[in-house]
């Protein structure tokens, strides 16, 4: 394709109407036609990235392979476009503010002052427009975090209608809205006419509308939208209830969205990729058997916090043809009440955290696994946590513990990683991104992988302490994969039974059409025990 084309999807009237899954769907349908898709998500906060932000509160912190820490919503963009994504996709008010006032202090604005117009939007536009260019993108997709008419994202909407006033028709905007329903089926288009209206004051003219709503929208909003709203009916869609996410990009299709786009951008209209897609939705919808699994963690009033872990398991579950109902457990509910609410559970899974808070309820949640025989899943803490109860049960090395938790326990098994212990600023200084692995060969990993070198991402600043790695191997823990460069223990599982631990965090590339191993792994051996009883 000769020029870049660009597509901008803005939400309105309120968050939460679920832009990023709005936008990969949409990106996955042009990678259908065998384009090369590049996302991109404006965050207007003053954060450079989300490695500092809590999960509590702002959703999973998803590591990608170079090792930034970025917005959970590039979780979705990977898993729907089965992509690894860098870091220069992420564009955050800390980043862009960042690179402005360095170039101030080195004087590079010639004594001029510094200004929103034109310079921060300048360098938001020479970032996409290089990393498009590096990139070879055909397509870029540009998701404005928050909602338009917010002060944080004003400056990244205004460098937008700057870019579309100099691409002209290689730019298109697309309004994401929420049209509600009043009483008995009554929708209401009106919020949805004013936040058009408010783009339009900024200079923006959106080319297609994308409603959420409780009701599908009737031909009659449709006609009021078109009319209020500046655009073509058929360039009013809805974006409608979906059992699974993966169900959307064929129902924005249905709808003709990709008809429009390629219209409007002279795109292709074959389809070229191939892929199990439909096929692997269909397994979703309609699963045979249901598994329960309960992840034991923190934070579990905000389901946001482990979206990588609940999608790998609907991976996963296609693969095996379950559908995985996921609870959360709260970690100190075990330690105050004991394991019994965790008998109705097929599988336990403990992921990754940090501090003490709710970690002896996570070891006896481990115990628990281990001596009966439940298919247990650690995720970097929940490794390391196997690693605890492993020694402290079935080692003999009584108050064994992780620095993390106890400084001065009898036995640290697991310990700050060497380079870690003199840093002291907590952004963007874990051990991070894409590690490789080597698996030993005849374990249940070497077994799921079906390969001995293996590369999965990461993000911790403890690991098993060295000098415990062979009293734990003699006490009968299978180490079972090692960092080549350090011997950093990667992998562990149990003799019996499937108890696996990895330091990584396999669930941030588990993919619909690449599920990750471990989790495969997981609900097959949690399948076979439920067949059994
Ligand atoms: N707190 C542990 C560490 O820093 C585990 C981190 C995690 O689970 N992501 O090593």
């Amino acid at each position: 394709m000769a020029r870049t084309k660009f597509i901008v999807v803005m939400g309105s009237i309120m968050s939460g109407l679920g832009k990023g899954i709005l936008s990969s769907s949409i990106a996955r349908l042009l990678k259908k036609r065998g384009y090369k898709v590049l996302p991109f998500k404006f965050d207007g906060y003053l954060n450079v990235d989300c490695g500092t932000m809590n999960p509590f509160r702002h959703g999973e912190v998803f590591v990608l392979d170079d090792g930034s820490e970025v917005d959970m919503d590039f979780g979705t963009y990977e898993r729907f476009l089965n992509q690894s994504l860098t870091g220069k996709s992420s564009i955050t008010g800390g980043k862009i503010f960042k690179k402005v006032i360095e170039k101030e202090r080195r004087g590079d604005y010639l004594g001029r002052d510094v200004q929103f117009v034109p310079h921060l939007t300048d360098e938001i536009k020479c970032w996409v427009k290089c990393v498009a260019e590096e990139e070879k993108a055909d397509i870029v997709l540009i998701e404005v975090g928050g909602t338009v008419g917010d002060l944080e994202n004003g400056y990244f909407i205004e460098a937008m209608r700057q870019l579309g006033h100099e691409l002209g028709k290689d730019l298109l905007f697309i309004q994401l809205t929420f049209v509600p329903t009043l009483g008995k089926g009554e929708l209401k288009t009106k919020p949805t006419q004013h936040a058009n209206r408010l783009i339009q004051s900024m200079g923006i003219r959106p080319e297609i509308v994308i409603c959420r709503g409780d009701e599908p929208l009737t031909k009659e909003s449709k006609e009021k939208i078109s009319l209020y709203c500046n655009v073509p009916l058929e360039n009013v869609l809805d974006d409608p209830f979906v059992q699974t996410v993966y169900q959307l990009p064929e129902m924005l299709e249905k709808q003709n969205l990709y008809e429009v786009l390629a219209n409007r951008l002279e795109l292709r209209k074959d389809a070229v990729e191939e892929s199990d897609w439909e096929k692997l939705v269909g397994r979703i919808i309609k699963p045979n058997v249901e598994l329960r699994v309960g992840v034991v963690g923190k934070y579990t009033s905000v389901s946001d916090a482990y979206v990588s872990i609940k999608e790998a398991l609907v991976h996963s579950g296609a693969v095996v043809g379950a559908h995985v109902r996921m609870d959360f457990v709260e970690s100190t509910d075990i330690e105050e009440k004991g394991v019994k609410e965790l008998e109705k559970y097929d599988a336990i899974i403990v992921p990754g955290g940090f501090g003490k808070r709710g970690t002896e309820g996570k070891i006896k949640a481990i115990q628990h696994c281990r001596e009966n025989g439940v298919p247990y899943l650690g995720l970097c803490l929940g490794m390391q946590l196997m690693v605890v109860e492993y020694a402290r049960n079935a080692c003999g090395l009584k108050g064994a513990n992780s620095t993390e938790m106890e400084k001065d326990t009898p036995h640290p098994v697991i310990d700050i990683l060497p380079e870690q212990v003199s840093i002291i600023e907590k952004g963007a200084t874990m051990r991070l991104g894409a590690y490789p692995c080597i698996l030993k060969e005849g374990t249940k990993a070497f077994e799921l992988y079906g390969e001995k070198n293996i590369s999965e991402r990461h993000r911790h600043r403890y690991e098993v302490n060295p000098n415990y790695a062979g009293k734990l191997e003699e006490g009968g823990l299978i180490i079972s994969g090692l960092s080549p460069k350090n011997s950093i223990v990667e992998m562990c599982e149990w003799k019996d039974g499937f108890g696996v631990g990895t330091q990584a965090h396999p669930e941030l590339k588990s993919r619909l059409e690449a599920p990750a191993p471990l989790f495969v792994g997981l609900l097959k051996a949690a399948l076979k025990r439920k067949k059994k009883d």
